[in-house]
């Protein structure tokens, strides 16, 4: 049925207008209003209903009927047409009007016409008129009942419009019925079901497309919001499907009512957010893991750590006991600055695996940085249980690691700190464990300490050390031991090792590990190193001069890896030559290898100078520096100082031999001479003069003596070994 346009003449104004109004309860109508119940009937219509008399007036007007035309009841009784719309709309009603109260439509059914109602809404609507009779059958007046217009081709237009949305729509949308089956899904949701139409979606469930558990919750939901009306809007829901892939969406689910207004089913639309949530994760992980070895990093730790601090607190009476161990790997940067950083990772990588491999469950290995590990060892039955997990440490570590450039040996070294020191904050726990690793350090390495209230006040003196070391030069508190080097061919003493020792005025004789590495730190080294070389120079002359057959007395100076970058350094020890009239040729300077790796070209550029000098060269500390054994062939060395660990590890017997006669035979091919240093026993001696070595040094022949000592031990002779 086609709307009436709204015609344009305006004709019936003047007859409209001329009608008097008419009062209400005067309408010569009779009163259907005085009955309560009909005027509630009618006024509760969803419909909008109206009475008019002759004149065009409007005398009844329910509820529904004002709310459309938006004006209170009194402004629209005793109103015609003319007062309510437009006066060519108007005149429209009016001339239809009149065909009914002029008895020229069917009285019984009344005539119905739709029209566009302007200012309406909806403003589409349909006024059916049927007259009113009095008892004598006469015409008095008409009722207009008012409804909405929902043709044919506005509905298929909505359906269009939605059949539209639902195709293109890149979301999941869905309608379901009340036992949660699907009555309609968007395209999208179907290719995310996997179904090729969304039609085949009709009467399935959640249990058809998605793993049980999900499914079960998603009906879950949807009951509840068909009992309780309440929408759910925005949640994010993990979805699994039946593969068990993994998907995360963003859900608002609706209760779906039907035109009465009751729930009938639900209906929701869902984005997938997985990638959001994929990168929301990696996120975390990253502020939370470690990308090198995929352990948890600092923080995560302390925060593990905090958890426990919180348990304890709890467990009240029963104390529980956990510990934190903090690992160095020893000489990491040796790997790292020899090998390249790719081999440094790879090491780490494996440390990290096998460092795995010692834990319990409940056991918590972090990566705090670097090559600094963190183990969280909890529930310890007795504190000194801890000497086993870090003994089990090592021996796991002891075992050679093979990476892709070759063989590398390594070791930690462990501080320990126990939560039966009662602590207060994670942060304090950790910094304890720390300064034990660097006990552990100084301690010689591969070895763990646990931490005690000396260490923290051992890790404060450390600044005033600093202090005091500057100041020690200039108060003279510096003195130069000496250690006897042997040649085992002749077995005869024929040089010493100068080796600088500190007099502290409070602490006493320290030692050089403890203030050499701190003197590098700071560039100390330089005028320390000097003043070390000017006196061993000046002492070793000295001794050439006074002692008959002594004239080929050498003296081993140490130089460290700073003084070798040093870029006077060689200028500065020529002018020690010449101040002290020693000559160079009885000098030895000693470098370590580790100093060496450090900077390859700078490292055998000065080497080079320094035999320019006529000075011998030796290699310190061979075999802990990871250098490979081919580069010694292009650079002026004398001699290789077997680095003690490895003559230690020489059993009494004088096994496990294999590393030292190595070397031996190596240096020897390449016409180089071989020092062992830290000799302490006669099988190990005896074990090296089988191997061939050159030379040795060590407690079993002198520890290093001050130069009184010294001297006499040159006017009387050594020992026969
Ligand atoms: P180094 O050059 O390897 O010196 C040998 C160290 O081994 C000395 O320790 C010596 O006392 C010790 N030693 C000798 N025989 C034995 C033995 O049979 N058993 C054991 N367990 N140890 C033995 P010291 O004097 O404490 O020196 C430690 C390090 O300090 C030296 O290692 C050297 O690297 C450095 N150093 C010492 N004096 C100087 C110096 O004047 N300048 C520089 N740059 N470094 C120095
Ligand atoms: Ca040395
Ligand atoms: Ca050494």
């Amino acid at each position: 049925m086609a709307a009436k346009p709204a015609v344009t003449s305006k004709t019936g104004r003047a007859t409209a207008g001329a009608v008097k109004p008419a009062r209400r309860h005067d309408t010569g109508l009779g009163d259907p209003d005085g009955d309560e119940v009909y005027r509630s009937l009618v006024d509760n219509l969803t419909d909008m209903v109206y009475r008019k008399d002759l004149s065009g007036r409007i005398v009844f007007a329910n509820r529904r009927f004002c709310s459309w035309l938006k004006r209170p009841r009194e402004e629209v009784l005793g109103k015609t047409d003319y007062d309510l719309f437009p006066a060519t709309f108007a005149e429209t009603l009016a001339a239809d009007d009149r065909r009914t109260l002029g008895g020229g439509t069917d009285g019984e059914h009344g005539d119905a016409e739709v029209y566009e109602f302007p200012h309406c809404q909806p403003n589409r609507a349909r006024i059916t008129r049927v007259p009113i009779c009095d008892a004598r059958g006469a015409i008095v007046g008409l009722h207009g009942i008012v409804a909405e217009v929902i043709d044919a081709q506005s509905l298929e237009e909505q359906s269009f419009f939605l059949t539209k949305l639902l195709d293109t729509l890149p979301d999941n949308v869905y309608f379901k019925d009340g036992q949660s089956r699907f009555r309609a899904i968007s395209r999208y949701c179907a290719e995310k079901f996997g179904i090729t139409d969304p039609a085949q979606a009709m009467g399935k469930t959640d249990h058809d497309f998605f793993a049980g558990d999900h499914a079960e919750q998603a009906f879950r939901d949807e009951q509840e919001i068909i009992r309780t009306g309440i929408p759910m809007v925005n949640i994010e829901e993990k979805e699994t499907f039946p593969d068990g892939s993994v998907k995360w969406a963003a859900t608002t689910k609706m209760p779906l009512r039907d035109g009465g207004g009751r729930i009938v089913g639900t209906f929701g639309i869902s984005r997938d957010i997985t990638d959001r949530k994929l990168m929301e994760e990696q996120l975390a992980r990253q502020a939370f893991y470690d990308g090198l070895t995929s352990l948890p990093n600092r923080a995560l730790f302390l925060n593990r750590l905090g958890h426990l601090f919180r348990r304890a607190s709890r467990t009240g009476g029963q104390p529980f006991v956990f510990a934190v161990l903090y690992l160095d790997i020893d000489r990491f940067k040796g790997v790292n600055d020899s090998m390249g950083h790719q081999a440094g990772d790879e090491l780490l990588i494996e440390v990290a695996r096998r460092l795995e491999g010692c834990l319990r469950p409940s056991d918590t290995l972090a990566r705090l940085g670097g090559d600094d590990f963190g183990l969280l060892v909890e529930d310890l039955h007795r504190p000194e249980d801890i000497h086993r997990v870090a003994e089990r440490i090592q021996e796991e570590l002891s075992a050679a690691f093979r990476l892709k450039d070759g063989e590398v040996f390594c070791s930690a070294s462990i501080g320990i700190a126990l939560s039966t020191s009662g602590y207060e904050q994670p942060e304090d726990m950790l910094r304890d464990a720390d300064t034990a690793m660097y006990r552990a350090k100084a301690n010689g390495r591969s070895r763990h300490e646990v931490f005690d209230k000396d260490m923290h006040r051992k890790a404060v003196s450390q600044l005033q050390l600093e202090t005091d070391l500057r100041h020690a030069l200039d108060r003279n508190e510096f003195v130069v031991y000496y250690q006897p080097i042997v040649d085992l061919d002749r077995r005869c003493l024929t040089g010493f090792e100068a080796l600088v020792r500190w007099k502290h005025p409070a602490r006493g004789l320290v030692p050089p590990n403890e203030f050499i590495p701190l003197a590098e730190e700071t560039g100390l080294i330089a005028p320390i190193g000097q003043w070390v070389m000017n006196e061993a120079c000046r002492q070793v002359r000295e001794w050439q001069q006074r002692f008959a057959g002594r004239d080929a007395l050498r003296m081993s100076v140490n130089l460290s890896g700073h003084q070798l970058l040093q870029p006077d350094i060689v200028e500065q020890i020529r002018r020690t030559l010449e101040g002290t009239g020693v000559d160079p040729r009885t000098v030895t300077m000693e470098i370590t290898e580790s100093a060496l790796v450090r900077d390859m070209e700078v490292g055998a550029a000065t080497m080079e100078r320094l035999r320019q000098l006529a000075l011998e060269l030796n290699i310190d500390d061979f075999g802990t520096g990871y250098s490979s054994l081919s580069y010694l062939q292009n650079l002026p060395v004398d001699a290789l100082k077997i680095d003690r660990s490895f003559v230690s590890r020489m059993k009494r017997d004088g096994g496990q031999s294999e590393i030292v006669h190595a070397i031996i035979s190596l240096a020897h091919r390449l016409g180089i001479k071989v020092v062992a240093e830290g000799v302490e026993t006669r099988e190990q001696l005896d074990a090296l003069t089988s191997l061939r070595c050159n030379s040795a040094q060590g407690y079993l022949f002198a520890r290093p003596l001050p130069s009184d000592d010294a001297e006499r031990l040159l006017s009387e002779g050594l020992a026969p070994f």
